[in-house]
């Protein structure tokens, strides 16, 4: 469906992002992943990606929270590919404390790696995808930038603030050929949220699987992590013919939690 285009997904080196890339793979797109981690494990992801789907794949090492490296990235993907024709903005960090408590440099990082960047990658895609007449942003945003949870100020604003740049870039791009939307995910069992999950677990005594049950229940109806897969089939729906007129949506996949 997608053969012959190029996809870039920020943060893909775990979680949603390596599930949403090899997604996109599948469908046909070249692929460019970026994220942190160990050199051979990420050499490993991106060798795994052009064997099992017979695309090129390439990886930036470009950090999220630096605009320069960003639009370096941008033009890297151009240069090697000819174009950049699915952006998915995915990378992201998570911080937990009472505002008051909240170190100012957690704030900055935390907005700097969940929001700034997608205004930075947006903002240098655009134009290309613009003289196309063809691109997809699709924004991995969370039920966080809907509704609210206290200690989580920073990731809170980001994802609100995301939610809202999907909307604007939507309308200024309505007549472009691009389409801009957001995904909603509620609990995802990564990295990021075994962490949370693993803090808990310290902090009340109570095991791991208890406090899994817990973080589950107090947010969701449906007491089941969604898969990152979930998240990549998505992704790809997004980005198919029959989705041509959706944009400046917040797809939901959470498990009823902003049903409530
Ligand atoms: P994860 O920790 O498994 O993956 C995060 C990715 O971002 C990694 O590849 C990491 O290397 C990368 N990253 C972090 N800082 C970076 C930086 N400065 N520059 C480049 N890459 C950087 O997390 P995940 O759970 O897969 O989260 C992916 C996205 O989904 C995030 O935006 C997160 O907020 C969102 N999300 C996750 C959940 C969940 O339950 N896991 C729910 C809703 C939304």
């Amino acid at each position: 469906m997608l053969k012959g285009k190029t996809a870039l997904v920020t943060g893909s080196t775990s979680g949603i992002g390596l599930a949403t890339a090899r997604a996109l793979a599948e469908a046909g797109c070249n692929i460019v992943i970026n994220g942190f981690g160990d050199k051979a494990a990420i050499e490993k992801q991106r060798t795994g990606l052009e064997k099992d789907f017979g695309i090129k794949a390439l990886y930036s090492a470009a950090d999220m929270s630096k605009p320069a490296e960003i639009v370096a990235m941008i033009g890297e993907v151009e240069k090697n590919f000819g174009s950049l024709d699915v952006l998915v903005n995915n990378a992201g960090i998570q911080f937990v404390a009472n505002i008051e408590d909240f170190p100012p440099e957690k704030w900055d990082a935390v907005i700097a790696v969940n929001l700034s960047s997608s205004f930075h990658t947006i903002r240098a895609a655009v134009p290309g995808m613009k003289r196309r007449k063809w691109g997809r942003i699709i924004n991995i945003a969370s039920a966080h930038g809907l509704v609210a949870s206290g200690q989580k100020v920073a990731y809170v604003s980001a994802k609100h603030g995301l939610v809202g740049m999907t909307k604007v870039v939507a309308i200024e791009t309505a007549n472009s050929g691009i389409t801009c939307n957001a995904i909603c995910p509620g609990w995802v069992l990564t990295t990021l949220v075994q962490k949370q999950i693993d803090d808990r677990a310290k902090a009340s005594g109570k095991s791991v699987r208890d406090e899994e049950i817990a973080l589950l229940s107090e947010k969701q109806p449906m007491h089941q992590f969604t898969k990152p897969e979930g998240i990549g089939s998505l992704a790809v729906f997004l980005c198919s013919d029959g989705a041509a007129t959706i944009t400046g949506a917040a797809y939901s996949i959470d498990g009823g939690w902003v049903a409530q």
